[in-house]
């Protein structure tokens, strides 16, 4: 049987790589994703804050309150051991604001290179945050969107030494999780979109979502 959409929820973010792993996650569910590319005038939410939860957060926040959708934001980021965490919350911005995520890569290398090749292990990092209004068809006020939901997820791997693989986004050709040979590149997309940190976090947030609907 088809259900119908009972819940719009906007997918804030313009990073290609993370739509199409939250539109997989959230594929079963009864809910209308929306896009950012369906409203004009939205301004970009700055990542300001220290932590993933408050980037997260800011962002649910500040484009539900543009847009008057629930909100689906994530703040990820790539801690390696060796460089003391970094780039962490700083990942889509290591190498320069308008690096390529093959500059990017090339950025952490480099910097990896002055430590023995031992020393690579590291772990992405995900917290996603979901915001809104609890009571779903009445009217809400929509300059006062809340937080909904929180939810965070991690992944253990190491940097690989050199780029490897074509699937994926930003760090993805030099990640290798846990307990695999290959990086997250070269993996095919259904074995990442089971064992990342998004695949956690967006899990969470999927029973919370099951949870709320079916109070609906
Ligand atoms: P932000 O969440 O928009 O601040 O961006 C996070 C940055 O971390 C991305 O631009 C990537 O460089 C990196 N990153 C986060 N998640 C992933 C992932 O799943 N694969 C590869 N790189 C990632």
């Amino acid at each position: 049987m088809i259900q119908s959409p009972l819940l719009e929820i906007l997918v804030a973010t313009r990073n290609q790589g993370k739509i199409r792993e939250i539109q997989q996650a959230l594929r079963f569910s009864p809910i209308k994703l929306r896009y950012l590319d369906e409203f004009s005038n939205v301004l970009s939410v700055d990542e300001v804050g220290w932590t993933y939860q408050e980037n997260a957060i800011r962002k649910a926040l500040g484009y539900s309150r543009q847009t008057g959708v629930c909100s689906l934001a994530d703040d990820s980021g790539l801690e390696v051991d060796a460089l003391g965490g970094m780039p962490g919350i700083f990942s889509a911005r290591f190498g320069g604001d308008n690096a390529s995520d093959t500059r990017r890569i090339e950025s952490l290398l480099t910097e990896l290179s002055r430590h023995p090749d031992k020393e690579r292990t590291a772990r992405f990092i995900c917290c996603m945050a979901l915001a809104g209004w609890q009571s779903q068809g009445e009217p809400v006020n929509t300059a006062n969107p809340q937080l909904l939901a929180l939810t965070e997820g991690s992944c253990e791997g190491t940097v690989a030494p050199s780029p490897r693989g074509l699937n994926g986004f930003g760090f993805d050709p030099v990640f290798v999780p846990r307990n695999y040979d290959a990086t997250f590149a070269e993996l095919p997309a259904e074995i990442k979109n089971n064992i990342s940190h998004r695949a956690v976090a967006v899990t969470s947030m999927r029973a919370f979502l099951d949870h709320w609907l079916a109070q609906t």
